[in-house]
């Protein structure tokens, strides 16, 4: 088969510069402007290659939506403020965030929405459902003004780097172009850096004492939206939710992965065409919080957050108008989002909020 313009693309950038690091790999297969996955597609829903919380049910929006106005309230009700989004997928999580902040007036007539996002698939489906936001490409471009920002499933696009331990120290792990590999059909493998990292300060710290054999993975793009997030909350106040699957505590391992039409599928195998995610590590987020002058809170698993905003009152309620069928739809969606071996326990919730703000609900 020959490998679309992306693969040939990205081999001839191997070919004549060598081996790229897996950031930048990932970094052209998701974003690059013309042939990146998330340029060329709409990969949300039963039809695409995966599914998200918000389209699994209008109960996850709603509820982020009480969240963020009792967060709004808590501090004051600040008048002017940014409600922002990062990677808003569809637009569906914040038409069902909308919807419950009626509940709230004020809110709701004061909320300038702002959205991140790159995708002009997506922007266009977002501009059908929330035809009253601004667009931006990158985060730096929101207004300076009090924030209360959600992110679900975003910080898992962004490209990571990947260290292996070695006898020679930490090397870095990167995409080369394997044997037999022409320009029609180039093949990807994984190599490692010749050279170890002069020091190991930029990973994790619970992995720098790893034994040898070890995965230690960092995203800098990740650390860079955080640091923007944590400035703004502590300048101007706010709050920011991210929900995100990934683990609370820094760990060496593997995360990198594909998934393509619901399968997993191989990374480094047509770049363009599935989805490549890796796991949040939360532990270093916050961290990078903190040290920006922000409090970091959580995180909480995703089912116990959600159980605590009052989730099951909520299907309860959707219950009483809905029909058998409908009904048993809405118990399936509940377990979804909050079973332990579903998407409750892998997926995590962890706030910001500028430095002795109330405590945020749920944490
Ligand atoms: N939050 C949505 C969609 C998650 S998929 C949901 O829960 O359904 C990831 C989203 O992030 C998509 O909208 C994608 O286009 C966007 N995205 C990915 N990388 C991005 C980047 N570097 N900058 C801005 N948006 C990005």
């Amino acid at each position: 088969m020959t490998a679309g313009p992306l693969s040939r693309l990205i081999a001839r950038m191997i070919a004549e510069t060598g081996p790229m690091p897996l950031d930048h790999y990932m970094a052209m297969a998701l974003g690059h402007p013309k042939l990146g996955y998330y340029m060329t597609r709409d990969p949300l829903g039963a039809l695409g290659d995966f599914t998200t919380a918000p389209e699994v049910s209008q109960m996850f929006g709603e509820l982020l939506g009480l969240w963020i106005a009792d967060a709004w309230t808590r501090q004051g009700a600040p008048v002017p403020f940014v409600l922002a989004e990062l990677g808003p997928g569809r637009g569906t999580l914040m038409a069902d965030l909308l919807r419950a902040l009626r509940a709230v007036p004020p809110m709701l007539e004061a909320a300038q929405i702002h959205f991140v996002e790159t995708s002009p698939v997506l922007k266009a489906a977002q501009k059908e459902l929330v035809p009253q936001a601004t667009w931006h490409d990158r985060i730096d471009s929101l207004p300076q003004e009090p924030l209360f920002l959600i992110a679900n499933e975003f910080l898992d696009a962004l490209p990571i780097r990947q260290f292996v331990r070695t006898a020679r120290g930490w090397c870095e792990r990167h995409v080369a172009l394997g044997a037999g590999s022409t320009e029609d059909a180039p093949r990807f493998v994984s190599v490692l850096s010749p050279t170890p990292l002069p020091s190991d300060e930029i990973l994790p710290k619970a992995v720098r004492a790893a034994p040898a054999g070890s995965i230690a993975e960092i995203s800098l793009a990740s650390l860079a939206n955080i640091d923007e997030i944590a400035t703004r909350l502590r300048d101007h106040g706010g709050a920011a939710l991210i929900v995100d699957y990934g683990h609370a505590r820094s760990a060496a391992g593997d995360t990198l992965q594909a998934v393509r039409a619901h399968q997993f599928a191989d990374p480094f195998d047509a770049p363009g065409e599935a989805d490549i995610t890796a796991h949040v590590d939360f532990e270093t987020l916050a961290e990078a919080a903190r040290r920006a002058g922000a409090t970091a809170h959580g995180p909480v698993e995703q089912g116990e957050f959600l159980r605590d905003l009052g989730i099951d009152t909520r299907a309860r309620k959707l219950k009483t108008h809905a029909n058998e069928e409908q009904g048993r739809e809405i118990d399936a969606a509940l377990k979804r989002l909050t079973a332990r071996d579903e998407m409750g326990s892998l997926f995590k919730a962890m706030a910001l909020t500028a430095p002795g703000a109330p405590e945020p609900a749920g944490f």
